[in-house]
């Protein structure tokens, strides 16, 4: 009699740590007698060697999470270290592996990576799917072919087919590998059909967090997970959302969503967002205002990916050729640490970047001004924004983190124009009217008056002397100026 082949599927998770809605997942369990789990921290790619300090930890609980969540539906998460192809050749050796399964990644060196794999390991017949944006961005090209470079015309075409596909219910159960992991790291799995060397890890050996404990505190700001970001997702879009159209501007109150971090680590996806919001509408027709703006917030995220797709050098060059000459400051390094610790002098500036310190994420007006301040005000190139960013947010993306940095410096598609300088004063006196803010996060400047809050500096001399807080970098109308002239250097269009 002929003996029917078992089929053993392996999920290798990357930034989808969900069950619900992951299309690898749901393809596994439905072709599969069994399916392995598994999360690869390899060195080589972008998925986490290049995370920072900040997103490690996220990425330690996230873990965390998911591999509780699997094991309620009766599943292991197995971690493993290494080179991601050499991990999974070892991993379906050792299991005697049929397939693979993984949901796509975009930024350049995951997309590399991936195509190597698929040949390698064909035998695999690996199959990927999109569970990160909407729709994939080789598919959002305007009617002459080429990527779009603007945002508005982008979300026109974008909002047409929302909400999109339906999310995928989380799978009832899951037929998972019973993995027996000893403590010496060696796994003994029920279904083992070779002796290949396979060792898989425990979470904590991928020393995701660091050894001081600075991360506890961050934490305490947020909840991770699969679960805790649907819940956070409901809690704004019964309230919050309503008024988001202008409170998404006040950075001293709770007016965004906070999805960053769960978006960028799969924790929920794009698609989950879109068909909670329009409550089983087939369009985005019947929202309010609030929530279209939400919904177009969510797609500028998907802009960002586009731009990354269609130009991946952009993660480190400008979009703009002009400024690969710009006259960028050199001797930076006294500014560029005053500016990471929060001690320019600025207070709107101080304040986000120690909110950024403190909780790992930034208020997006904010982000905003504290960029335009670092390359505009200081001439510091972007890049070393960028790379601060990247180490300190805990929703760091490559894709939205450098679309932000490269629209502030005015290189980026659609970007503010690099005339147009932020004044931090004048932000803040806008958006900060009462510098609850900036009191919130820069305390020794709580007792002064509200007619100095975000200008200390004009305080009269006696008072300046009672608040320990120091004298600005730069002054802010020298270095607009000089920003200026500095532009004028490289205006001419190529
Ligand atoms: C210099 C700079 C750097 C940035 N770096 C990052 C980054 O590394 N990671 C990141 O997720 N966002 C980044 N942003 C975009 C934005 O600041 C954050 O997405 C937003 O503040 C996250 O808070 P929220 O989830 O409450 O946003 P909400 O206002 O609730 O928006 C909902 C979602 O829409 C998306 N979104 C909103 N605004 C933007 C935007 N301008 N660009 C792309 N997506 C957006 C996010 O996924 C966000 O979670 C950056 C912006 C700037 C100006």
């Amino acid at each position: 009699m002929k003996t029917v082949e078992k089929k053993i599927g392996i999920v290798w998770f990357r930034q989808d740590l969900r069950i619900a809605d992951n299309p690898a997942l749901r393809a596994a369990c439905n072709l599969c007698d069994t399916v392995l789990c598994l999360f690869i921290d390899d060195p080589e790619t972008q998925t986490v060697s290049q995370l920072g300090s900040a997103s490690r930890v996220w990425l330690h609980h996230s873990l965390q999470s998911l591999s509780e969540q699997l094991q309620r539906k009766g599943a292991e998460l197995l971690f493993a270290q290494g080179e991601s192809e050499d991990v999974l050749q070892a991993v379906s050796q050792h299991y005697g592996a049929t397939n693979l399964f993984w949901n796509r990644c975009y930024d350049p060196k995951s997309i590399k990576r991936d195509k190597k794999i698929k040949q390698s390991l064909s035998h695999l017949q690996p199959e990927s799917f999109n569970a990160l944006l909407n729709a994939e961005p080789w598919d959002a090209l305007k009617g002459d072919g080429t990527p779009y470079r603007v945002y508005t015309p982008f979300w026109r075409m974008r909002s047409q087919s929302l909400p999109g596909d339906k999310p995928l219910s989380a799978p009832r159960n899951i037929p998972g590998i019973q993995a027996n992991v000893s403590r010496s790291g060696n796994v003994k799995a029920a279904t083992s059909k070779t002796n290949s060397s396979f060792k898989s890890v425990e979470l904590d050996e991928l020393n995701l967090l660091p050894e001081k404990d600075w991360h506890i505190d961050m934490m305490s700001h947020w909840q991770v997970g699969e679960a805790a970001a649907m819940s956070a997702l409901k809690r704004f879009l019964k309230s919050a959302v309503h008024d988001y159209k202008d409170a998404r501007d006040i950075p001293s109150i709770a007016g965004t969503s906070r999805m960053s971090p769960h978006l960028h680590f799969g924790e929920i996806s794009p698609r989950q967002i879109m068909h909670t919001l329009s409550a089983g509408s087939d369009n985005l027709t019947q929202l309010t205002n609030g929530e279209e703006t939400f919904a177009k917030e969510v797609i500028w995220r998907e802009f960002a990916y586009s731009l990354l797709y269609h130009f991946p050098h952009t993660v480190s060059k400008p979009l703009d050729k002009r400024f690969d000459h710009f006259p960028w400051e050199t001797r930076t390094a006294k500014h560029l640490k005053a500016w990471q610790r929060g001690m320019t002098g600025v207070p709107i500036i101080d304040a986000g970047m120690r909110e950024l310190y403190a909780t790992g994420w930034m208020h997006n007006r904010v982000r905003m001004v504290v960029a335009s301040y670092l390359i505009k005000n200081l001439l510091i190139p972007w890049q070393k924004g960028e790379q601060w960013f990247r180490d300190t947010l805990v929703d760091a993306d490559l894709a939205s983190n450098v679309m932000g940095w490269q629209w502030a410096a005015g290189s980026g598609a659609d970007a503010a124009p690099y005339f147009r300088v932020f004044n931090p004063v004048l932000q803040g006196e806008k958006f900060d009217k009462s510098g609850e803010y900036v009191r919130r996060w820069v305390p020794e400047l709580e007792q002064v008056p509200n007619k100095y809050i975000h200008k200390p500096w004009e305080l009269p001399p006696m008072e300046r002397g009672l608040f320990d807080y120091p004298e600005p970098l730069v002054d802010l109308k020298e270095s607009r100026a000089r920003a200026l002239a500095a532009f004028d250097q490289i205006k001419t269009p190529d």
